[in-house]
């Protein structure tokens, strides 16, 4: 089974011959489970019917010593197998926090967060539970039966062909059972991922939620889904309630078939009394096997279904990924250029035939409406997407040449919607450059005019601040992450819309800074409001994904096209119309 497999392939290698030796400890357990019942057979013929006490107590300290090393075996499986795969699992979620590390946007922009985290909690701790627990319950049952079968043969083939002859209705129920529960755990844990997703969603959206009043709706989404899930998971009950009483009737059935037949052969004197006491013992021993047959395939169903979707995480590779034997390459110089790039997320062309350079050290400022394509810019220049036509230079090297590392490395981007981690506020400054000291931490803090709020508040930087930087405003959420982005004293600094939330004087204040930075980089600007973007060395102008003005200040305001509008819209000017 190609799950297993992979599984095993994660597995430490010093845990693979632990664990072998642990299902070896699990069949040589179960096969002992004969032992007690020969021993209580001897007793019944040699100490009851030859009516003689002198081998009883040897024979029940036999017994003792066989039960205590049985269960300090079983001990002993049990505890390596909780090692080994809590060691796996383990492997497993670094390996998949790894993975998903490195996916490309494409990955994300797919699979939504609440999926993705059904299979890092729920499906990976599914395939600790086989580890632990599926694969040895299954070892148990199938030697268990097999070894009891081939006893009972030795000690009376009739009876023994008897009880074994409903096994193969016993297979076919079983069967038929497995072919009809798989599509329905597959439901299930699509189901539960739906589930978790939309309260994934919920909690991290929860403002959006209250601020429009959505919480009785949004219950009643959570209601439906938390609904489906039950009703699939009461699907499998139901089904598995149809087969049980079958496999029941076939257990109890065998009983039936040893007190009738087995009185029968020791009335024909084919059977002593002690070899029907095994028979008796042991019909146990054929009988749970098949009673866990549908718990056991329940939970090998779940962990196929479970490791598949953990698989898909661990086998997708990332389509942006370095070029082989990629050279590592400095801190980017700052040059820029875009040649005839063209780029559609889907089919809908979104950038067309963009071009423009900037030399280190320059800025360039981008405006344009909603929609226009602006970030969609900025995360091409980063190599989050690929373009479809033309060319991306950073240092006039292709970012495809590039070491994904190296180039983002030397990219500082601040972009409008701000994601701040629950650490401190000198943690988050300092998440790009780890080697920072506090006193430069706060120059960058002052350099983005964050440093005064700072240090009002209780602790300072010190402060923890919370998921998504809970606690702050928005103009403070984005101060703190242009320090983030200039602490790594980028060659290339992006500022999407980063100070759209700042006041007029604040921002100023952010200009004056960033012309004086203690490192020469290349700053690329998205805003809307013309006094971000005036003193640019040039400006582009872009609508429905084309540049359709380009220029600075002086040049564009004479070109009468949307910037000189934008312009006078933001000042109170009245348009000169022309003609
Ligand atoms: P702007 O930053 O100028 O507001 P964007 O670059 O964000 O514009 O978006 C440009 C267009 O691309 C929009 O039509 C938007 O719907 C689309 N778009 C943005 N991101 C994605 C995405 N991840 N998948 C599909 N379409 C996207």
């Amino acid at each position: 089974m190609q799950q297993i497999k992979w599984l095993w392939s994660i597995m430490d290698k010093k845990f693979h011959r632990k664990h072998i030796a642990a299902l070896c400890i699990s069949v040589i357990t179960s096969i002992m489970l004969l032992i007690n019942p020969t021993l209580t057979a001897a007793i019944v013929d040699q100490v009851i019917v030859a009516q003689n006490p002198d081998p009883l107590l040897p024979l029940l300290f036999t017994m003792l010593v066989f039960k205590l090393l049985r269960e300090g075996l079983r001990y002993l499986m049990v505890i390596t197998l909780e090692k080994c795969s809590q060691n796996t699992v383990y492997n497993l979620r670094v390996r998949l926090f790894t993975r998903l590390q490195h996916q490309d946007m494409r990955f994300f922009d797919r699979n939504r967060t609440g999926d993705l985290m059904t299979r890092l909690s729920a499906d990976t701790d599914w395939c600790r539970h086989f580890l632990s627990y599926i694969d040895y319950v299954v070892v148990d049952s199938i030697t268990m039966f097999l070894s009891t079968s081939v006893y009972l043969f030795f000690v009376n083939w009739k009876l023994a062909l008897a009880l074994v002859a409903v096994t193969p209705l016993l297979t076919i129920i079983t069967k038929f059972y497995s072919g009809h529960v798989r599509p329905l755990f597959v439901e299930m844990r699509d189901k539960l991922s739906e589930m978790n997703a939309a309260a994934q969603e919920n909690i991290a959206g929860n403002h959006v939620v209250k601020a429009f009043a959505r919480e009785e709706r949004e219950k009643e989404a959570f209601d439906e889904r938390s609904r489906n899930f039950r009703d699939a998971h009461l699907r499998i009950n139901k089904l598995w309630l149809t087969f049980y009483p079958f496999i029941e009737i076939l257990a109890h059935a065998m009983t039936l078939i040893t007190i009738f037949f087995g009185a029968y052969l020791i009335i024909n004197d084919e059977m002593t009394a002690g070899a029907l006491s095994i028979f008796v013992n042991l019909s146990w021993a054929l009988s749970v096997p098949m009673r866990n047959m549908g718990n056991m395939l329940n939970d090998v169903q779940r962990f196929i279904t479970s490791a598949n979707k953990v698989m898909q995480v661990d086998m997708s590779r990332p389509a942006i990924r370095d070029k082989e034997n990629a050279p590592e390459r400095e801190k980017p110089k700052g040059k820029i250029e875009f040649r005839n790039v063209s780029f559609a997320y889907d089919k809908q062309e979104v950038l067309s035939d963009i071009s423009f350079v900037a030399q280190p050290g320059q800025t360039i400022a981008v405006m344009g409406s909603t929609g226009s394509g602006k970030t969609t810019l900025i995360q091409l220049l980063a190599r989050f997407y690929d373009v479809n036509q033309g060319q991306i230079l950073v240092d006039d090297c292709d970012v495809k040449d590039w070491r994904l590392k190296d180039l983002r490395g030397g990219i500082g981007t601040a972009i409008q919607d701000v994601f701040l981690f629950s650490d401190t506020v000198e943690g988050n400054v300092a998440f790009g450059a780890q080697d920072l000291t506090f006193d430069e931490v706060r120059d960058f803090a002052r350099r983005a005019a964050a440093d005064d709020f700072v240090m009002k508040m209780p602790e300072g930087y010190d402060t923890i601040i919370g998921e998504r930087g809970v606690g702050l405003s928005g103009g403070q959420r984005q101060r703190i992450a242009l320090a983030r982005a200039l602490a790594v004293r980028p060659g290339i600094l992006i500022m999407d819309d980063t100070t759209s939330a700042v006041d007029m004087e604040t921002e100023q204040y952010i200009q004056q800074q960033l012309r004086e930075l203690p490192y020469e980089c290349t700053k690329l600007i998205i805003a809307q409001r013309i006094s971000s973007v005036k003193d640019a060395d040039q400006i582009l102008i872009l609508q429905n994904g084309r540049i359709t003005e380009r220029g600075t200040h002086e040049e564009l305001l004479k070109q009468k096209g949307y910037y000189y509008e934008t312009y006078c819209l933001q000042n109170g000017i009245e348009m000169e119309v022309e003609g």
